[in-house]
Formats: structure tokens, C-alpha cells, sequence
């Protein structure tokens, strides 16, 4: 039986991706060596570091003034050394979901932090809108999909100081103005690659301007200075997203995808705003996820959850389990999601509908 991974991360990754790493696992570019046994400072590693960055500038038409990295201790280092590296002072977060939250955390133990609006209130099943930033925040931080909430924000956030983004879960899914930013930062394992690299987006002139000392590994100047090879990377995993990349610029590039993810999206929402069996969790259309889609049970239908899961699992349907803070369902969709399996969970849950 076909299986369709809805897992939320590590999660769906395409074929390319997977046959090419598992190629490469054994014979790397033709040195009779597996990727995993060569040194990261051979011509033939250090080829797939600097294609996988100029790969990522070129996707996603990154300005000059930009450093692309692949980093290690996921997006949750990132929530410390973006505050390590940029914040004097005072920084702006806005409060989407514990990922928004963890970030927040860190950050307080750098300066002061101004969270500016929260959507806890509402286990973060909507993106508030209308606050103030103040204005002597050095960045202003948000996480652009919140992938355990199925909310997302698509627009740029308009605010005058740079911005920073957590984008783990959305980045790559369609095209960005990468010019607003001062960071970005993703895992890899969401949309990219394999767990244990992160990338990260920084602008050179946002760096050197904190007067505290950055140990060594925080820094990303010497991340920077040193094309991501100031110490070992984990080199299958850049190599794996290497080749993401590479099959997403032979899709059409971020353009193209998004117009394949905003196809997928739509056909399960409408679903979901049809089957009277099913709610989202997130009301608002505009605030919607196109890539983790959540859902329960409709109140007078609740008893049939576990009967859901097993029906749909029996049918292929893998990791469409929600997470435990938010209960129901989620629908993980991302880049590597092929259309058919979105229309395969959507008949499932046509299917169900008809014998209940
Ligand atoms: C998964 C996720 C994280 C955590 O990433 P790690 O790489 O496990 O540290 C952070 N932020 C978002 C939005 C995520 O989806």
C-alpha cells in the first residue's frame, strides 16, 4: 500500500532527495567513498557547500550583503544566538506558539524583550494583528508558520526596524523579500533535508554591532568568515538539502512551488470547511497554514476520533496525528507533498463521511 507522509518534521522529503543521498551514501561524486567517510575539506564536500549556498541566494534572490550558513543544534540555537548576536538592548517578538515562546525565553536572558501581542488566549489558533512595535526594538521576530498551530503569515510584517524570522516550517514554499530581514533561520527538516543542519540567512551589517563577547560557536561572523567550515558540518545533511535544492530549482523555484502548495492547501481546507465531520482549527482563512493543516472532530462527532485515525492509517495515511497541545489532526503538506496524496487523505475523509 502507498504510504503518505504527513509527518510534521522530520517529514516528507522527494524522491530525488532521498535516492540521490542514499547514493551518495555509498559512492560520493565518484570517490568510491561514502559522503558520511570523506573529509568536509575535500574539493568534492566543499563543492556541495558552495553550491548549496549559491543555490540558496539564487531560489531565493538573497541581495548581496547576505551570508548563507549551514549550521547544527536546530532552529532552538537559533533562539539564542540571534539575541547573542543582534540584540543590545531591546528587541520586538510576536507571540504566535511555543516556538514564538521558546524564542522568547532566550531572548530574555540578552536584554529586554517587548512581546507585542499574543494569540495564547486562543491556544494560538489565530495571528493577532494591529500592534505597536516600539521603536527603539533593534529587530523585530516572528515565526512565520507555526507548524504545531496551522496558522501562518504570508506578508511581511510592516514595521520599520529589520526583521527576523524563525521561517522552519515554511521556508522555501514561496518567494520572500529577503532584503527586510536581518535573519532568517530555518531547520532543515521541515522543507529542506535531513535533521541536523540549519540554515541560517544573515546579513553581513547587521553583525558586529553588540558590545558583549559571542563565544566562538554563537558567532556568526565566524560562521560567516569561515563559509560554514569554522568546524565540521554535518555533511550528509547539507548534502541531502543540496539536492532539495536542486529539485526544487528543476520544479520552477519557490514561484512555481507556491502555486502548487496553494493548490494543495485549498483543496483540503475546502474540504474541511465542507465534510460536516471535520472543523480547522484556524478559522480564519487568512490565517491559515499552507503547510501544516490542523483539524478536529466536529463537537457532536468527537467520539469518533480514534475511529478516524485508524480508518485513515489503514488507508496509508501516516502522522496525521495532532499534536498533543492542540489535539485532532494535523496534515503536514510541504514542498515534497505531491498533490495526490493531499486528494488521497481528502477521499479518505469523503469515505469516512459515508459510513457515519
Ligand atoms: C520544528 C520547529 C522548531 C524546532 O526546530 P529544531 O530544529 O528541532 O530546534 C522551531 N521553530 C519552528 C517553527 C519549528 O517548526
Amino acid at each position: 500500500m502507498k504510504k503518505h507522509n504527513f509527518y510534521a518534521g522530520p517529514s516528507i522529503l522527494p524522491e530525488f532527495t532521498k535516492e540521490k543521498t542514499a547514493e551518495a551514501a555509498v559512492n560520493f561524486a565518484g570517490t568510491g567513498l561514502s559522503v558520511m567517510e570523506v573529509s568536509h575539506r575535500s574539493k568534492e564536500f566543499v563543492a556541495v557547500m558552495d553550491e548549496a549556498q549559491a543555490l540558496v541566494k539564487e531560489l531565493l534572490h538573497v541581495p548581496d550583503g547576505y551570508s548563507v550558513l549551514f549550521l547544527q543544534g536546530g532552529a532552538s540555537t537559533q533562539f539564542l544566538m540571534v539575541p547573542y548576536n543582534l540584540m543590545n538592548k531591546k528587541a520586538a517578538y510576536l507571540n504566535t506558539g511555543s516556538w514564538a515562546s521558546k524564542a522568547i525565553k532566550e531572548a530574555k536572558l540578552f536584554g529586554e524583550v517587548v512581546e507585542v501581542a499574543s494569540s495564547k488566549d486562543a491556544n494560538f489558533n489565530y495571528i493577532p494583528k494591529g500592534y505597536e512595535v516600539p521603536a527603539d526594538a533593534e529587530y523585530f521576530h516572528y515565526t512565520t508558520n507555526n507548524t504545531i498551530y496551522g496558522t501562518e503569515i504570508l506578508k511581511e510584517p510592516e514595521v520599520a526596524m529589520p526583521l527576523v524570522a524563525d521561517m522552519s516550517s515554511d521556508i522555501f514554499s514561496r518567494p520572500l523579500d529577503v532584503s527586510k530581514y536581518a535573519v532568517i533561520y530555518a531547520g532543515a527538516q521541515k522543507n529542506l533535508g535531513p535533521s541536523g543542519a540549519t540554515l541560517v540567512i544573515v546579513k553581513d551589517d547587521a553583525l558586529g554591532k553588540v558590545e558583549r563577547t559571542i563565544p566562538t560557536m554563537l558567532d556568526y561572523k565566524i560562521h560567516a568568515d569561515k563559509g560554514s567550515m569554522f568546524n565540521t558540518p554535518s555533511t550528509l545533511a547539507v548534502f541531502g538539502c543540496l539536492q532539495t535544492l536542486i529539485w526544487l530549482k528543476d520544479q520552477g523555484g519557490v514561484e512555481a512551488i507556491e502555486k502548487v502548495n496553494i493548490e494543495k492547501a485549498s483543496i483540503l481546507y475546502d474540504e474541511l470547511d465542507r465534510n460536516k465531520l471535520f472543523v480547522p482549527t484556524v478559522a480564519d482563512p487568512e490565517d491559515r497554514s499552507r503547510m501544516n493543516v490542523t483539524f478536529v472532530m466536529a463537537p457532536e462527532y468527537g467520539e469518533v476520533e480514534k475511529e478516524f485515525l485508524e480508518f485513515a492509517t489503514a488507508r496509508g495515511m501516516i502522522g496525521i496525528k495532532g499534536h498533543r497541545s492542540v489535539g485532532g489532526f494535523r496534515a503536514s503538506i510541504y514542498n515534497a507533498m505531491p498533490t495526490d496524496s493531499v486528494k488521497a487523505l481528502v477521499e479518505t475523509m469523503q469515505e469516512f463521511e459515508k459510513i457515519r
